[in-house]
């Protein structure tokens, strides 16, 4: 059925239900501390591709390197990688640094204050700029992300897909209205937003049946009270992920290894790899492409192979490690690096298995 024409509201009743609940359950997150806005706006970005346990620690780190919108505005591009290594996609860090330079620019080095002008800044979508503006002011903005939204299918029983775009706008609106008549102070505002982020990330899980006996909504709630937490929220099956198959050439002599900087723009701009084809090589058209790069092979081996999704391709790579006869020599667009340098590189996830592969052996 489709909820388009339907009206929803958040009656008094649910928002008590739900700050009482938030009062007494919320977890005590770095970020939640001081309410900074780069720390509420460096969270939603760090968080937005990864788990809340791996972002804790990131964003400590994070922000003892960089503790300000000044720091992040001037840090040097590898140093950046390098903080960032190990939550991927790397685009959310270049588009952080990107926003610095533009909040240096036009606002001073601070984060203003209303979604309407965050939403214009780069890297900030609508969700974003709602919990920035909600979160860190305490202004009444809605920032409705996976977990809200599961939250309020089941709640009112909404069967649209959470896919659509339209979905998402509703939810807004329903968030959005529920200010309407409601005069809630900041602090008030702040929790109001966050209480349902966090009942989605805890009660109204993500995977697995949701804990309705712990839930405030547990007596009012549609899907609770029909039994249909198992197909609502309702999401329409993703496309198929392409597939690449790829070949990776670990070219490498006594000391160092050779690393190819990705181009500019495109999928890992910027980042250092391991050179590949997009092919499955043998041994012999391994060491064939060896030559064409201008290294002389003395021995070749062939390493496990490995598999990496991103949210619309998968890598399927097989690997080699090709030794060279002479001390390797820059080519273009590449960079010497011994062990060290491998392990403290910012080399994409997608090599993790062979970066590791070397760190970890002598
Ligand atoms: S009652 Fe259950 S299904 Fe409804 S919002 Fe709470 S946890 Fe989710």
């Amino acid at each position: 059925m489709n909820s388009h024409n339907r009206t929803y509201e958040i009656t008094d009743d649910m928002k008590t239900a739900l700050l009482s609940w938030y009062s007494v359950n919320k977890r005590e997150l770095p970020w939640r501390e001081t309410g900074d806005p780069y720390h509420v706006w460096l969270s939603e970005i760090m968080l937005q591709q990864t788990r809340v346990e791996a972002v804790r620690e990131k964003f400590i780190e994070f922000t003892s390197e960089l503790p300000d919108i000044p720091s992040l505005a001037s840090c040097d591009d590898d140093r950046l990688m390098r903080l960032w290594e190990g939550m991927g996609y790397y685009s959310r860090v270049r588009n952080l640094k990107k926003c610095a330079a533009v909040l240096m620019d036009k606002y001073e080095g601070q984060l203003p204050e209303e979604r309407d002008e965050l939403i214009r800044l780069p890297g900030i979508g609508p969700y974003t700029a709602g919990a920035i503006s909600a979160i860190a002011y305490g202004r009444p903005a809605a920032a409705v992300d996976g977990n809200v939204m599961r939250v309020l299918a089941r709640l009112f029983g909404m069967e649209d897909d959470i896919r659509d775009a339209h979905t998402k706008q509703m939810m807004e609106e329903i968030i959005q209205h529920s200010y309407d008549s409601w005069a809630p102070d900041r602090d008030t505002v702040r929790d109001f937003t966050q209480a349902w982020m966090e009942l989605g990330a805890l009660v109204c899980v993500p995977n697995g049946p949701p804990h309705c006996s712990e839930c405030p909504f547990e007596h009012v709630c549609t899907a609770c009270l029909e039994q249909a937490t198992d197909r609502i929220p309702y999401r329409s099956p993703l496309k198929q992920r392409r597939i690449i198959e790829k070949t990776v050439l670990i070219i490498r002599d006594g000391e160092h290894f050779l690393l190819h900087k990705r181009p500019a723009t495109g999928l890992l701009a910027g980042l250092y790899e391991f050179p590949s084809v997009d092919a499955v090589l043998s041994v012999r058209e391994a060491l064939d492409e060896a030559e064409r790069m201008g290294f002389e092979p003395l021995h070749i081996i062939r390493l496990p192979d490995s598999k990496h999704i991103f949210t619309h391709l998968e890598w399927h790579m097989r690997a080699y490690e090709i030794r060279t006869a002479s001390p390797l020599t820059c080519a273009e667009d590449c960079i010497l690096a011994d062990k060290k340098d491998l392990a403290q590189r910012a080399i994409p996830n997608a090599f993790q298995k062979y970066k590791d592969y070397y760190s970890l052996r002598d």
